[in-house]
């Protein structure tokens, strides 16, 4: 059956005729917003520890968390032969270009990679690393992801990101200029902002050269900032139950750029990190079956409403 909106699995099998599986790194960075270059408190929702899989770990080396991710995914995804290695904890361009060229280098090497996914901030890139990227990616698949989150700078001023908007548009503007695969992450439900103006993150999204976008609903984690806002100020925060939050991503894929590949619309965390879990521990694959039915009821798919 066709699908309703661009996924990004599936852009895999038409271009490379084959699933490619995410393994992630933990490399050992950090990011400008916790080692004091910017700021040490972190954005106020962050804690990394959330988002690792058992394997991934910076005591170990590349090659090591590579070699388990792998044995990981072989037991799951017996479809998958080749793997993206994926750079995902905190920000992963933020160090000097020799000890990103060694860290890259390392994970190209293993015979069963592919290529790699870069997780980083808009703030993180300079011309120099963008173009030795651009270089690698004339050989391997180079994909590089932007913690962007919130379109409205009011909005990352309070959740700390210390760093703007336009940072994104610029540091996007550079990537995809240089070939680079690019790809953008949001989340939906940041405190103070309307059901209306996420919706409008659309249209934003719209005008910038990204190949891919990825969005999560706000998940609030144990003992961050975060937690100790949503308990002092409740009326700010916009919480979807499950059948509402499916609603308001159709009506969202329905503003959407036809050619934005879908890479993930809605995150699953272990319940035991999560402070206000209204959905219970629902996986991804429940809600991606979720999402398929609710585009089918409503006669509907991406970019239905999109206009220039
Ligand atoms: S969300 Fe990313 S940028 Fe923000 S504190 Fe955490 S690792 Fe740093």
């Amino acid at each position: 059956m066709e699908k309703r909106y661009n996924s990004y699995v599936g852009y895999f099998k038409e271009r490379y005729g084959e699933r490619l599986q995410k393994i992630v790194i933990d490399a050992g960075f950090s990011c400008p917003n916790r080692d004091g270059s910017l700021g040490t408190g972190g954005c106020t929702y962050c804690d990394n520890a959330a988002f690792h899989p058992a394997y991934s770990s910076p005591d170990k080396s590349i090659k090591w968390q590579i070699e388990e991710g792998i044995e990981f995914h072989r037991r799951r995804y017996r479809t998958a032969s080749r793997y993206l290695a994926y750079f995902q904890p905190y920000s992963n361009t933020h160090a000097p270009l020799s000890d990103l060229k060694r860290l890259y280098g390392e994970a190209l090497s293993h015979p069963d990679v592919a290529g790699i996914v870069i997780g980083t901030r808009p703030d993180c890139v300079d011309d120099e690393k963008l173009d030795y990227l651009a270089g690698l990616s004339r050989d391997k698949i180079v994909i590089i992801e932007y913690g962007i989150e919130s379109v409205y700078d009011r909005t990352l001023k309070r959740i700390n990101r210390c760093h703007t908007y336009g940072q994104s548009v610029e540091s996007i503007r550079k990537s995809t200029e240089r070939g680079l695969m690019t790809g953008a992450h949001f989340i939906f439900g940041l405190p103070g902002e309307s059901k209306e103006e996420m919706l409008a993150v659309a249209h934003e999204v719209n005008k910038l050269p990204v190949h891919s976008a990825k969005f999560h609903q706000l998940q609030i984690i144990k003992g961050t900032p975060m937690e100790k806002e949503f308990r002092e100020h409740p009326e700010d925060f916009i919480q979807f139950s499950l059948e509402e939050y499916i609603d308001f991503f159709v009506d969202f894929l329905e503003l959407l750029r036809p050619d934005i590949y879908i890479e993930r619309f809605a995150g699953e965390v272990p319940p035991r990190f999560i402070k206000e879990s209204p959905w219970g521990s629902v996986r991804n694959t429940e809600l991606l079956r979720l999402l398929e039915k609710r585009l089918e009821e409503r006669g509907t798919r991406q970019s239905a409403r999109f206009t220039l």
